[in-house]
């Protein structure tokens, strides 16, 4: 017998009608012969409301009260819910976190799981109970109550289930939310996105970080770890939703499964710094250390010996980004830029590692569009572009009420990403990402055509047996996965240098290499300086003298000041696993032990399940020795 566990957030719970419709929802999966655990978070706006009840008191709360304080919201919610299906007729029984041992470290606030006791949980399926189980909390060592982080319940919910999978149990997991799946870009800017069937974790991952807020990402890699089958769906309606599974052979075939914009970033280029090893740790080490998230990476080759580091991090975090990296770039004797309004379009998709042609699709719909990029970075399988926002300045007096007014409407656009809409857009239809697929209104091999995921036992691909050997070596079931150090010294780096800043130039770029059917992979682009651009991308080396032949024809058609330089002696160093963004120390361990051994970082790509650099090809055996033992791989 299989177990479901299902998972139903605040707004499903919030009220008794919505407990009854959740509480029925279990007992359908009941009766068709599984055994339900049902994970809640707490109704409503409880947290929220717990919150501000604590700041009423006061303004510096003891994280152990708070943790103490906000469990009992779940608590609220396990004991309705357990109520409304024992109202219904079925056997029910309600448990805390500390009860069913979910026992996590002491960071109160934020705590992560380290194991869970599956014990009182089968007893009580196997006495045939529907299993209420609170989301969010947990207990630690000392026996205190812990909580997981906001929206942490997500992460309970696919816990359990990965803890029931491992006591040897079949287990799926479905999240209820207030939406009917995953979707191939937010419905509200682009009214025909689609539905997707399924997409992988590693998918659902790069579009969890991208911005499509769906599920928290901490509980997708948990799923990704112990490969356990995830559904989001509606929980007001009994519409299939989207699976979130393995990585399928179909997958392979569809270049993007989904567009994102993120529109709250702003842009920080740090110019002129010295093209040594060390740098880009200094600056990122700094950042971490403060606790600024930073989003894209692109570091330029240079010129001189020096170079530009760019990267954006969110707009709210942007003042403190500026007084942290001061003393750094004076010391460096480097100058910081800011561009405050910035749109950062992303398209993901798993089949980018094998179909050639996705960046020049990508940039071909936005020069059509007349887009200007200030950034480009990929990862794995994601491609993200940076759109700079009109943000002509509102004025301060009102002389002249005309074209005061237009000022204001400009200004008021930057504000919405008119840029970064327009451009979603194009790059949504550019791959037909609003038109009928596999995984997405078409049937595939994994989801039938009713959506459900067709049961036979996975295959156990190589990269799941090898997950599962690293799974069994970690001490919490959080713990952050690193899955082994790869190098590859088979791609060879173009880098055109002075590009024009202008719309158009990178598309023409990529039309000429692709004109060549070249795969290209890691790609960095970053602004340079007054007009300028600086682009590098990776290409195998066998096509390299085809790929710079081919660049070079082009640029001597755009102006005679840029120029193309390929360099065959790169290795590309990557670090695998899960993890890789919630856990911030894994790009700082990998940056920090390269500085140590004085190697040089020509690019950087970074994804959710992997962080790549570009290296000189004779430091490649030293460099993975020492992430090798930086990483205990
Ligand atoms: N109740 C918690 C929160 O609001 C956990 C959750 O909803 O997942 O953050
Ligand atoms: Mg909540």
């Amino acid at each position: 017998m299989g177990v479901v566990v299902q998972k139903f957030g605040g707004s499903s719970v919030k009220n008794a009608e919505r407990l009854m419709e959740a509480a029925r929802k279990a007992i359908r999966a009941k009766s068709a012969g599984n055994q339900v655990i049902v994970v809640v978070s707490a109704q409503g706006s409880t947290t929220d409301d717990l919150i501000a009840k604590a700041a009423e008191i006061t303004a510096t709360p003891s994280a152990r009260e708070m943790d103490m304080l906000l469990a009992t919201g779940e608590q609220i919610s396990i004991a309705l819910t357990a109520l409304a299906i024992q109202e219904l007729g079925e056997k029910a029984v309600s448990f805390t976190g500390s009860q069913i041992g979910i026992v996590t470290d002491s960071t109160h606030r934020k705590a992560r799981i380290k194991s869970i006791d599956t014990r009182r949980l089968s007893e009580a399926l196997t006495s045939g109970h529907i299993v209420v189980v609170a989301g969010f909390q947990g207990i630690d060592e000392q026996g205190d109550i812990s909580t997981l982080g906001r929206g942490g319940s997500d992460t309970t919910a696919v816990a359990v289930a990965a803890a029931m999978k491992q006591a040897g149990y079949e287990v799926e997991c479905e999240i209820y939310t207030d939406v009917d799946g995953v979707y191939t870009t937010d419905p509200r800017i682009v009214p025909d996105a689609r539905k997707a069937d399924a997409v992988s974790y590693d998918e659902m991952l790069e579009m969890a970080s991208m911005g499509a807020g769906v599920m928290h990402s901490r509980s997708i890699e948990f799923a990704k770890k112990y490969d356990v089958p995830l559904m989001v769906r509606n929980a007001q309606s009994d519409a299939v939703g989207t699976w979130i599974v393995p990585e399928a052979n179909w997958m392979g075939e569809i270049p993007v499964c989904g567009a994102a914009l993120a529109a709250d970033e702003a842009r920080i280029t740090l110019e002129g710094v010295p093209d040594q090893p060390g740098v880009s740790h200094a600056v990122f080490e700094a950042l971490a250390g403060a606790n600024i998230a930073v989003d894209m990476i692109g570091q330029s080759i240079g010129a001189g010996g020096r170079a530009t580091i760019g990267f954006t991090v969110i707009n709210a975090e942007l003042d403190r980004t500026k007084k942290v990296l001061a003393p750094i770039v004076a010391g460096l004797g480097a100058t910081l830029n800011v561009t405050e309004r910035v749109s950062k379009v992303s398209v993901v998709g798993a089949g980018m590692r094998t179909v050639a042609g996705v960046a020049e699709r990508m940039f071909d719909a936005l020069a059509a569009e007349q887009v200007n990029l200030k950034m480009i970075t990929t990862g794995d399988i994601k491609i993200s572009v940076l759109i700079e926002e009109d943000t002509t300045p509102a004025p301060m007096d009102a002389t002249e009420p005309a074209a005061t007014e237009k000022i204001k409407k400009a200004h008021e656009e930057s504000k919405k990403a008119v840029r970064g809409r327009k451009a979603l857009r194009a790059v949504h239809k550019a791959f037909g990402l609003d038109q009928p697929r596999k995984g997405a209104g078409l049937p595939t091999d994994a989801v039938t055509a009713t959506g459900t995921l067709v049961r036979k036992p996975p295959a156990v691909s190589a990269d799941a047996t090898a997950r599962e050997a690293a799974v069994a070596r970690l001490d919490g079931m959080e713990d952050v996965l690193v899955s082994g150090v790869h190098l590859n010294t088979d791609m060879a780096r173009i880098t055109v240098f002075d590009l024009p800043d202008v719309p158009g130039t990178v598309a023409k770029v990529f039309n000429a290499v692709a004109a060549g059917s070249i795969l290209v992979d890691t790609i960095v682009q970053n602004i340079t300086g007054p007009g300028r651009a600086e682009l590098s991308f990776t290409v195998p080396k066998a096509d390299a003298t085809k790929a710079e032949r081919q660049v070079s024809e082009l640029l001597r058609e755009i102006d005679a000041r840029c120029r193309v330089e390929g360099d065959a002696s790169i290795a590309v160093l990557y670090v695998l696993g899960v993890g890789m963004r919630t856990h911030t120390g894994v790009a700082r361990t990998m940056f920090g032990a390269l500085a140590a051994k004085g190697i040089n970082i020509e690019m950087i790509n970074t994804s959710e399940v992997c962080v790549g650099v570009v290296i000189d090809a004779a430091r490649g055996p030293e460099a993975v020795a020492a992430l090798k033992a930086a990483f205990k791989v």
